[in-house]
């Protein structure tokens, strides 16, 4: 293995896979990073990786991380210095160069015999996927090309039986899926891919259409950049028409919903989707919302939880990527009509489960009826919880048994056409009141998951944290409310 200048348009395993997404992608991230457009989980997503990346390396208290100080040369140098001088590993971020790709390995360990080394590519996922093959590929190659003998290379990704039982004690929180004898023969092929890359560079920026391949494996971040100014569709496309019941319209040349028949749809749900939209005028059956709700008894708990789930447990007892929920909002109706408001956030990093649990018992009475917009995610949160706080099991299981769900009641019961074939509580809203998600600065589920890690981050100022909570209460509480005005609205007369 040689030290080399690492050359400002080369290529690596990340610009690789790009490539192998779509040759655009790559030369787009390379001439124009300036026209990318980042999703605002995307910062989160990275620091979520980031940090599954440090916990592994934890794990091999004798490592040594290869800082990348003051450059990539200098990571090349010191991995070469140290393979040289015969470390024993682990070496973390170790850095190679071959056939004008630079990686950076994970986790490089020493086999036992010390003559070889193995190669643990680390990700957050709960099992390895088809593309992290290529990326385990595009390093052997290289690796091996630098001049490394290579014994094992696996992604090493969480093991979703890992339960947390000692603070801090990771151990067992990953799993190995060995990948040498697929990835070698990827990476029989890296050195003509790579010329490709590295012609598709050097040329013009590349002609291609943006299609399936543009969310396949990423969301690419040049979608907006791409689909500019392209031709628009018809503004009622039939893909408005749900769970894929516009492929059939689609292979016969229909690509306009208006120029369907209500009449000629074989589903209820559909021809009410087809009649509302050449209308404009909203399908509403008021009667047959009345029935479904006249068996909700009162009071009424209009509940919504906020959950966080994350591949590296924080509390003990917990698993790789259960729902904990750190947030509710209620808004609990008497018969009379009269509406009270309740709530709980927990945001100081310690487990909101027990307080959580001990909430939901004091704000719900005894015998309320408990509704949710798909309520399969609250029971399964309340049955949780039961388990977890057995003090109040009991309770929460009666809860649980006592929960309906609004979502098919309004599935059956309503469509407007804005909605465009999703009956989702935000879509929902702006069709039956004057009020949507976009005024919230919390205005999604993922937000949501964002804001609460950062409020309990001990580095976000007290200042900063308010604010954070402030923002999650106006998000829960806008999901609660809102059921309350879509039961209305739906059992109103037509
Ligand atoms: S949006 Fe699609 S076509 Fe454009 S660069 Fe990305 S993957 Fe390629």
């Amino acid at each position: 293995m040689t030290s080399a200048t690492v050359r400002s348009h080369g290529l690596s395993k990340s610009r690789i896979t790009a490539f192998e997404q779509c040759p655009k992608r790559l030369w787009l991230g390379v001439h124009r990073p300036e026209v990318a457009e980042y999703d605002d989980g995307a910062k989160a997503r990275f620091d979520a990786g980031h940090f599954v990346g440090e916990v592994a390396c934890s794990l091999h208290p004798d490592g040594v991380m290869i800082e990348a100080e003051p450059d990539l040369s200098a990571a090349l140098a010191e991995t070469a210095r140290l393979i040289g001088e015969g470390h024993p590993g682990p070496l973390f971020e170790a850095t190679f160069q071959h056939g004008g790709v630079l990686i950076r390995a994970d986790i490089l360990e020493r086999t036992a015999e010390g003559c070889g080394w193995t190669l643990a590519e680390v990700k957050s996922s709960a099992r390895a996927k088809d593309y992290h093959l290529g990326d385990v590929a595009t390093q052997l190659w290289v690796m091996e090309g630098a001049g490394l003998r290579i014994d094992g290379a696996a992604v090493r990704h969480i093991d979703t039986g890992f339960v947390l039982e000692r603070e801090g004690d990771y151990a067992g929180l990953f799993a190995d899926d060995e990948l040498l004898g697929p990835a070698r023969k990827i990476a029989a092929a890296r050195p003509a891919l790579a010329a490709q890359a590295r012609a598709v560079l050097a040329g013009e920026e590349p002609a291609r259409e943006p299609g399936p391949h543009c969310a396949d494996p990423f969301a690419c971040e040049f979608t907006a950049y791409c689909t500019r100014g392209l031709p628009q569709g018809p503004e009622w496309p039939v893909t408005v028409l749900p769970n894929g019941a516009w492929k059939k319209w689609a292979r016969q040349g229909v690509t306009d919903l208006l120029d369907l028949d209500e009449t000629a749809m074989t589903k209820p749900r559909e021809a009410m989707i087809v009649a509302a939209t050449r209308t404009g005028i909203p399908f509403h059956d008021g009667d047959g919302a009345r029935a479904a709700m006249a068996e909700w008894s009162y009071p009424r708990a209009w509940l919504d939880f906020e959950t966080i789930s994350a591949a590296v447990p924080r509390w003990l007892g917990v698993r790789p990527y259960q729902q904990i929920p750190f947030q509710f909002s209620l808004h609990l109706e008497q018969s009379d009509g009269t509406i009270t408001h309740h709530e709980f956030l927990q945001c100081d990093g310690s487990d909101p489960r027990g307080p959580c649990a001990q909430a939901l018992v004091q704000a719900i009475p005894a015998g309320a009826t408990v509704i949710a917009y798909n309520a399969g995610f609250e029971r399964g949160v309340l049955r949780a919880l039961a388990g977890q706080a057995p003090v109040h099991g009991a309770e929460l299981l009666a809860m649980a048994e006592r929960t309906v769900d609004l979502l098919p009641v309004a599935r059956k019961h309503w469509y407007h056409r804005d909605q465009r074939g999703s009956w989702s509580i935000k879509a929902l809203l702006p069709t039956i009141a004057d009020l949507d998600y976009a005024s919230l600065e919390v205005k999604d589920g993922g937000m949501a998951q964002d804001s609460f890690l950062e409020a309990i981050d001990p580095a976000t100022t007290p200042e900063r944290r308010w604010a954070l909570e402030e923002a999650l209460k106006a998000y829960c509480m806008r999901d609660t409310w809102a059921m309350v005005l879509v039961a209305r609205r739906l059992a109103a007369a037509e």
